[in-house]
């Protein structure tokens, strides 16, 4: 186990009914912009339960965040909290909304283009408008998390950023938000949240136990629930174990004193930006072909997962690390995720030569936990994964 701080001061505030404490959430002489996405909280009830949670309080609104969210529709969020002089961002919403936030929140304070956050990759360390968020889907973590992704439309660029300033000052999370949630996101929210775990303890054994027994049970409670909540959403159990689960994956915890790959993240952020696909489908279509063709550096805790994760005997580490990964695309399979990126796009004869020249541009020469995805790894991974 390698040596580590944590810090997530985001207050998490769990559980039904929990919109009614925005009220003591939110700071009382703040003056809000509520950002919310394309609608989906109109239909369901969750605006006016947050409405009616912060009756009295300053609120302008600002809807339309894409999913994927735009750094151009941001720009306008950012004008009208610099023209009103807002002070506090509430984000109701998924990863992108919330995400969007964060960008928000940096850029409002930002001396010179905030283009520059994206382009360079920077981590907010001040400067940053406070914000909360109401979680509506279960998935990214992002309600817990420092971290953020934006698309960049004109250029068809999707990149991360973050910083220690960018927590959520809290997160509302309610399971029963995810009644409305189509099928569709309901499975992207299982396979994000389970591909967040694969990428902090898919890599090399660190002798971390209990960080992969924490990883290894919210695999197995996703696997448990995933399958369940996707059919059953008003099944309160699941949805709770199946939010707090998706929390959990990406709140910072069992990333510590381990080493993490991201890889699988990096490439589908391509796909995402290329073809419009689903954040959770790319990685669908990516994770495995990356662990074949990074196998002698992942069997061992392949194999670890396989054995743990999904029951399978037999002292054959290289077999089992094998079938470690056929299990895991049923278990795609099962959760609706199409695998080939040719399902997607007619169009994807280029894409691998696309997405290396992007990496290159941008000097992403050695990816991974210990530096291996280099471009003739990332060529052969995604051409694994056409058809
Ligand atoms: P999302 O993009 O926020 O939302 C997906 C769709 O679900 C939207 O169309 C939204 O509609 C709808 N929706 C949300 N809540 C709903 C509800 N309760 N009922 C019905 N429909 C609802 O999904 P996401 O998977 O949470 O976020 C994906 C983004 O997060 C990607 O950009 C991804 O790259 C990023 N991400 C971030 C992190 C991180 O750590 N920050 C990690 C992984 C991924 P409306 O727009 O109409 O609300
Ligand atoms: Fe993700």
């Amino acid at each position: 186990m390698t040596n580590f701080e944590l810090y997530n001061p985001t207050r998490l505030v769990f559980g039904a009914g929990q919109i009614v404490k925005l009220k003591d959430l939110v700071p009382q002489n703040a003056k809000v912009l509520m950002v919310y996405g394309g609608g989906s909280i109109f239909k369901n009830g969750i605006y006016e339960q947050v409405k009616n949670a912060l009756e009295g309080f300053s609120i302008t609104e600002f809807g339309g965040i894409e999913a994927n969210p735009h750094y151009e529709t941001l720009m306008k969020a950012v004008e009208v909290i610099r023209k009103e002089k807002l002070d506090f961002i509430l984000a109701v919403g998924g990863g992108s909304v919330i995400d969007g936030a964060k960008f928000i929140s940096a850029a409002v304070k930002f001396e010179g283009d905030p283009k520059e956050i994206l382009y360079k990759r920077m981590a907010i360390r001040d400067n940053a408008v406070s914000f909360g968020t109401v979680l509506t889907i279960p998935a990214t973590g992002s309600e817990m998390n420092s971290g953020s992704v934006v698309t960049i439309a004109e250029t068809q660029e999707k990149l991360a950023f973050g910083g220690p300033a960018l927590f959520p000052v809290f997160s509302v999370c309610d399971p029963n938000v995810i009644v409305s949630l189509p099928k569709r996101q309901l499975q992207n929210g299982v396979i994000d949240a389970f591909t967040h775990v694969m990428e902090q303890y898919l890599t090399y054994p660190a002798d971390a136990y209990l960080q992969d027994r924490f990883s290894e049970g919210i695999l197995q409670t996703l696997v448990e629930t995933g399958p369940r909540v996707v059919e059953q959403p008003d099944n309160y159990k699941l949805a709770a174990n199946f939010m707090w689960s998706c929390t959990m994956a990406l709140n910072g915890l069992i990333q510590k004193g381990v080493p993490t790959d991201w890889a699988t993240h990096m490439i589908g952020h391509e796909l995402t930006a290329l073809y419009g696909i689903d954040h959770a489908r790319t990685l669908a279509v990516i994770a495995p072909n990356l662990y074949r063709v990074l196998f002698s550096a992942k069997k061992e805790k392949l194999a670890q997962y396989g054995r743990r994760v999904w029951n399978i005997q037999g002292d054959d580490t290289d077999a089992i690390a094998r079938e470690a990964i056929s299990k895991t695309e049923a278990f795609f399979d099962e959760m609706g995720m199409e695998r080939k990126l040719s399902a997607y796009t007619p169009d994807y004869a280029a894409t691998a030569d696309i997405i290396v020249k992007r990496f290159e541009a941008r000097g992403w020469a050695k990816l991974g936990e210990n530096g291996i995805v280099t471009p003739d790894k990332v060529k052969e991974i995604v051409e694994m994964s056409y058809n």
